[in-house]
This record gives C-alpha cells, sequence and structure tokens, in this order.
C-alpha cells in the first residue's frame, strides 16, 4: 500500500429496521434534533483522512437521505447515493461496485446506525490501513463472564472470554482485496448468511486485525437504545454550557373591540382582541424579553422596532424564534421557559396545553422544559377592569463559558 493512500467511507444505510419496530427506519430517525445518518456522516467528514464517501441506501428512502444529507449539499466528498439489495451484503456489494469507479487504495465500511463514532476511531483504522494492514475491524474487547445457556436458560457451559471482541464498525480493508472477497462471495451463494464484512473477507482466507474502540460506539437498534442515546446528547450538551443564565421579560397590550386574541401562539375567539403593532401575543413577547435579558442582548424593541413595517400583523413566533436562534449562535441552549399569563378574560385554562406545546415547538424544546400559567387580577387594575392583558416570564438558558 502506498504511504499516503486514498481512503473512502462507504456508510450502510439500507436496512428497514425492522427490529425496532413500526415507524421510519432507524437511521432517517431523529437523535437530538437531527436524523441518525446526519449525525453519522458529519463523523466521517469530520475525519481529515477520508476522501471519498458513498452510501447505501434503500431505493424507497431517497426522499429521507436527500432531508438527511442537505447540511452537507455542498460537500463534494459526499457521493451520489448509492441504491442497495435486500440483504445487508448486496448493498455493501453495491457500494464498493460504485466506489470502484474512483479506485481508492482503502474503504472503511460502517454502519449508519452508529453515530457516535469517534473521529480517533476512524483515524486509527485508516493509519492501521496506510501501515501495511489488510483489513482492520473496530471492536471492544469483552470483559463480562460469558455463559452459553440452552433453549431454557440453563447455563450449557462458560465460555472463556479470552481473546474475545465485539465487533463493531468501522471496518477497514485494502479496496480490491474486499471488492474481491465481496464478488466471491456473491458467486458462491452464501453471501447474506456473512453478518459482517471482516466475516467475508476473513472467508477468503485474508487475516483480519481486531483495533480497540471506545465503548460508546454503540448501534442504535431498539427502542432503549435511542433512549439512551437521547439522554447522552442532552448530558453532553448541558455539560458543555455550565454558564446558567436566567432572564425575565413583562409584556401588556391594550384590548379593544375585536373577534379574538392570539396568547402563546394561540388564537383564542372572543369578543375584543389586542392592540399592537404586530399580532399583539403578550406570552410570546414577554418569553423574548426573557430570553434576550438572559443574553444580555437588548430587548424585543430593540431588535424588531415597531416602526418597521415588516412587523405590522406579524405572528410573534418570529420574536420568539429569532431570541431561541442567538442563544444557539452563542452555542448556548434555552433549559426552561416559563410564562404567566394574567387576564380576565377570556378564560385561559382550556388553551394553556396547546400554548405550552406552541410555544415548545417555536423554541425547539421538550414540552417539559415549558411552563405556562394564568391567572385573572381579582378584577383590580388595569387587567381586572378589562382594559388590557399582561404577561409575565422567566426564562434559563445555558452558554457556554
Ligand atoms: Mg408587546
Amino acid at each position: 500500500m502506498p504511504r499516503s493512500p486514498t481512503v473512502a467511507a462507504l456508510i450502510v444505510a439500507g436496512g428497514r429496521g425492522r427490529r425496532a419496530g413500526e415507524g421510519v427506519a432507524k437511521q432517517y430517525r431523529d437523535l437530538g434534533g437531527r436524523p441518525v445518518l446526519a449525525r453519522t456522516l458529519e463523523r466521517f467528514l469530520d475525519a481529515a483522512a477520508v476522501a471519498a464517501i458513498a452510501v447505501v441506501i434503500h431505493p424507497d428512502d431517497a426522499e429521507l437521505y436527500a432531508a438527511a444529507a442537505a447540511p452537507f449539499a455542498g460537500d463534494a466528498r459526499l457521493l451520489p447515493p448509492v441504491h442497495g439489495g435486500p440483504e445487508r451484503q448486496q448493498s455493501v456489494l453495491a457500494g464498493l461496485e460504485t466506489l470502484a469507479g474512483i479506485a481508492p487504495d482503502a474503504v472503511l465500511i460502517h454502519d449508519a446506525v452508529r453515530p457516535f463514532v469517534g473521529r480517533a476511531t476512524i483515524e486509527a483504522v485508516a493509519t492501521a490501513l496506510a501501515g501495511g494492514d489488510d483489513a482492520v475491524c473496530a471492536g471492544v474487547p469483552i470483559v463480562d463472564t460469558i455463559k452459553r445457556a440452552d433453549a431454557g436458560g440453563r447455563i450449557a457451559e462458560t465460555v472463556p472470554r479470552d481473546g474475545l471482541w465485539r465487533a463493531a464498525t468501522p471496518q477497514g480493508f485494502a479496496f480490491a482485496a474486499i471488492l474481491a472477497a465481496h464478488r466471491a462471495a456473491a458467486t458462491r451463494g452464501d453471501h447474506a448468511a456473512f453478518t459482517d464484512d471482516a466475516a467475508v473477507f476473513a472467508a477468503t482466507g485474508g487475516t483480519v486485525r481486531m483495533l480497540a474502540c471506545p465503548e460508546d460506539n454503540v448501534k442504535l437498534t431498539t427502542p432503549e437504545d435511542f433512549a439512551a442515546a437521547e439522554q447522552r446528547l442532552l448530558r453532553d450538551a448541558f455539560a458543555a454550557c455550565p454558564d446558567v443564565r436566567v432572564g425575565t421579560g413583562y409584556d401588556v397590550h391594550v384590548l379593544e373591540p375585536g373577534d379574538g386574541v392570539t396568547l402563546g401562539g394561540v388564537f383564542i375567539a372572543h369578543d375584543r382582541r389586542l392592540k399592537g403593532h404586530s399580532d399583539a401575543d403578550v406570552a410570546l413577547h414577554a418569553l423574548t424579553d426573557a430570553i434576550l435579558g438572559a443574553l444580555g442582548d437588548g430587548d424585543i424593541g430593540a431588535h424588531f422596532p415597531p416602526s418597521d413595517m415588516r412587523w405590522r400583523g406579524a405572528a410573534s413566533a418570529v420574536f420568539l424564534a429569532d431570541a431561541v436562534r442567538r442563544v444557539a449562535a452563542r452555542g448556548g441552549l434555552v433549559a426552561h421557559l416559563d410564562v404567566q399569563i394574567v387576564a380576565e378574560e377570556p378564560k385561559i385554562g382550556p388553551h394553556r396545553a396547546a400554548m405550552r406545546a406552541e410555544i415548545a415547538r417555536i423554541a425547539g424544546v421538550a414540552l417539559d422544559r415549558v411552563g405556562v400559567k394564568a391567572t385573572t387580577n381579582e378584577r383590580i387594575g388595569f387587567v381586572g377592569r378589562g382594559e388590557g392583558i399582561a404577561a409575565l416570564a422567566t426564562a434559563t438558558i445555558r452558554l457556554p463559558l
């Protein structure tokens, strides 16, 4: 192998996710707001050693793939998707045949549903191939005691764990050798029996070397795997943002005759409406100011001046979304939003759940991170006399230090 081999990656994303139940295939499922496949692709695009990436997909998933790959559309290293076959090894062969067109020296084959693969692992496999290995398999040495049990769950034997590994991906190969091995398996007719590419390669008599990767390079298979992955992403995101900030916001708008009010992004039919330049949603305005306050970044009037005709009649979701975008632009996240609406009429209670859901949607946070409460003003003061509706809000955000 030459000293600076051309390394391609082949991401196997053709599976239908049957083991994880109904719904969209696992590799396209949302994980922390992005498809699993987008996260996997990002890891390989971040690896300097990888010169080209081919993804094998199911023909029915063309639209899902386009959406997942959209953020990387400008990156020439990402090749057009390859349509795979019904079995994994047919898909791998289809991908390898496509890559043969650019004839890389080496290829790293990786499961799309291992989105936590580290750049260090990708680079280590590539480096081992550059150093003369023909086949390298990432994996984790087994530390647990291994039992073999019969169909009734009774232990038949304790399997010596010396030399036992859990195979993972990426698995890296000299390109010509793995292409030949897959073609040979397809010709023999036992292709589908192999569960990984190291086994396909070994069947030709070649030697595969194991290379230790971190435990967290997990394959997402079950709903429990996805739940654990979500928790992990959240934990990592919060840990990266230790600077906790709290901001407050207050807003009030005058009531006038009309056909309804918009509060918390929800229209409520009523014989009055709120007077204002935008839709006069006091709840979203107070929340927007609370976030801007936590950021120390002015207020809603500074960013969206009432004198600007663009905001005439605007849905106030625009303002809240902009404040959340400013948090994201600082590398931060919104941890909690709480708003208190003060109104004699209309009744807020029947609409509270809808408001909460709408605020969570606009802010892109989980429902349990949003509080919506309402009270009257006991018929005293301007709110009590029905002259207007007020809202107070608190936002908790987290920023990197
Ligand atoms: Mg306002």
